[in-house]
């Protein structure tokens, strides 16, 4: 983790993030924002406009004299390659610092797979779409997002036990001696979370994000930022136990939420229909299969009782939910309702519960947002301004 250095409120790198958070604005915007004087503001302007931080959007009549120029910060011009594996697949995509694909491949993982042959794979996969895109002279970092609770300092994830060869894997020096750029790792349910919100153009209040794939995480957005909490483990609900339930969980404990209403859970309970697969419920439950919608909704009302008290106690306006077991409708339903009927009135009726819109890119735009607020930071803007004026002089 980076040690919080605060920048100087009017470097250039505070000026970026003035325009980020409530830009498009004009010059004089800014410096009514800022406190800078004229002079100034037009030096940090000229740095950042070099840097291609910055962009002109159009004009602003204003009353008398010319009209002002409109800018905003420029988001389009760094490339990020950003990858989200799962226990069953793995996607790869190169994306700008606004979360705009370029590129992307979705592949199937086998179960068991190794951290060797998936990660030398994403970065075969990567580079080759780098090249396709020609935009790997703008690349300045990669992302991604895995299953497990990580590690920040030692860049490793503690996988679940159905991953369990990712145990301890340094994750970010198969990227980064590759590839010469930072590499920003982040929980999958967290960048579920994160790509929820920078979906909904980042609103100025707390989110809670819920993904029911092969497990069960959530996440939470706060004031704008992930929380992670002391050791990252925040928002892990699928290792909450239920009081009564005595169901083996993999985590070695029994009773756990992801050992009832995950979707290894439901594929457990649906295993003498036939099922094998999360693909095979998704299929059944469309096909409007009621031993699987039954199931489904029961694991959605047991997540959502649990998700009560979450939102009992963040109080978040938005709660959304992905992962393939958890858009599908009676799972929803029977989330929401459950949500509706255990939190507390206040928080219930300021909640908006729904299937983020994304779909499975939902995490993706979630790294891509992570990216994007690390390279954008103050202190790393700060910082290429400090290499550019070294390198001219
Ligand atoms: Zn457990």
């Amino acid at each position: 983790m980076r040690p919080p250095r605060t920048a100087p409120p009017t470097s250039p790198g505070h000026v970026l993030a003035v325009l980020r958070n409530e830009g498009p604005l004009t010059r004089q915007e800014l410096q009514d924002r800022i406190g800078l004087s004229r002079v100034t503001m037009v030096e940090r302007l000229d740095l950042l406009h070099r840097l291609g931080l910055l962009r002109q959007t159009g004009h602003r009549a204003s009353s008398g004299g010319r009209p002002a120029e409109i800018l905003e910060a420029n988001e389009a011009g760094r490339t990020a390659l950003v990858a989200d594996v799962g226990q069953r697949h793995a996607t790869v995509a190169v994306v700008d610092l606004r979360g705009d694909v370029f590129a992307q491949v979705h592949r199937p993982l086998p179960v068991g797979h190794t951290p060797r042959e998936t990660l030398s794979g994403l970065l075969a996969t990567g580079r080759e779409l780098l090249a396709e895109t020609g935009r790997a002279d703008t690349l300045c970092a990669m992302g991604l997002s895995v299953p497990g609770q990580i590690d920040h300092e030692l860049g490793v994830t503690v996988a679940p036990p159905t991953m369990a060869a990712w145990q301890g894997v340094r994750l970010r020096e198969p990227f980064s001696d590759a590839l010469s750029v930072p590499v920003l790792l982040e929980n999958d349910a967290n960048a579920l979370a994160f790509g929820a919100y920078c979906d909904l153009a980042r609103p100025h209040a707390a989110l809670v994000g819920v993904k029911v794939g092969t497990g069960i995480g959530a996440g939470l957005v706060i004031s704008g930022h992930t929380h992670r909490g002391e050791t990252s483990s925040a928002g892990e609900i699928g290792h909450i136990r239920i009081e009564g339930n005595e169901q083996r969980c993999d985590c070695g404990r029994r009773g756990c939420v992801s050992a009832i209403a995950s979707g290894q859970a439901v594929i457990r309970q649906l295993r003498p229909t036939g099922v094998r697969t999360a693909e095979d419920v998704v299929r059944r439950v469309r096909a409007g299969n009621l031993e699987a919608i039954r199931v489904t909704a029961a694991a959605g009302r047991l997540v959502g009782t649990v998700l009560a008290t979450v939102v009992t106690i963040v109080n978040p306006r938005y709660l959304r939910v992905g992962g393939a077991i958890g858009v599908l409708p009676p799972f929803l339903g029977a989330l929401r309702e459950a949500v509706l009927a255990n939190a507390h009135t206040s928080a219930r009726d300021g909640v908006d519960v729904d299937a983020c819109v994304l779909g499975s890119n939902t995490t993706l735009a979630g790294v891509a947002g992570l990216v994007a607020d690390e390279m954008l930071s103050p202190d790393a803007v700060d910082a290429l301004v400090s290499a550019e004026a070294s390198a001219v002089s």
